[in-house]
């Protein structure tokens, strides 16, 4: 059977927008691996669906409340999509870049944001190994963005008001 994208959650719906602001629980992948498979090809699906493509995309963005994430490797060969798995971001530069973001959650509006140029980030891959990476440019911008989603902080929270 093929794997069916979600619906993804926007901040147009009250419930929804109400469920975008938990905080995400960790994953135990030793009970829950078979599971964090199949979510991830359906999350996978979901942001590859012509009806709303993106770069990256959160787990609590498709009703779930798990610390699982999937962001467009743009500084890898052939621009894969990877999943992370419980990732935490551990420091991050000083230097900050200002960058324009949109979210599949806030349909229709885009902003520019300042973000840390470069982030260190913890995280397991599927097959439950560690690993801890540094990343830069519009990649750490991703990663940043997802990474918030887990901690129910949104875009629109950085922007600085006028
Ligand atoms: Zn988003």
């Amino acid at each position: 059977m093929p794997y069916e994208p979600f619906e993804v959650l926007t901040i147009e719906n009250k419930k929804d927008s109400v469920f975008l602001r938990k905080q995400s629980k960790k994953v135990n992948l030793d009970k829950n691996k078979n599971e964090a498979i199949y979510f991830s090809k359906r999350l996978l699906k979901t942001v590859q669906d012509p009806k709303n493509m993106g770069v990256g995309i959160a787990a609590p963005q498709v009703g779930v409340q798990r610390q699982i994430i999937l962001v467009q490797r743009f500084d890898k060969a052939n621009e894969p999509f990877e999943i992370y798995i419980n990732p935490i971001i551990k420091s991050c530069s000083d230097e900050q870049k200002l960058g324009k973001e949109g979210c599949l959650s806030i349909p229709n509006y885009t902003a520019e944001v300042f973000r840390p140029i470069k982030i260190v980030v913890e995280y397991v891959d599927l097959d439950g190994k560690k690993h801890i990476e540094e990343i830069s440019g519009f990649t750490s911008v991703i990663f940043q963005h997802e990474i918030d989603h887990l901690n129910g902080i949104l875009f629109t929270d950085h922007l600085q008001s006028e």
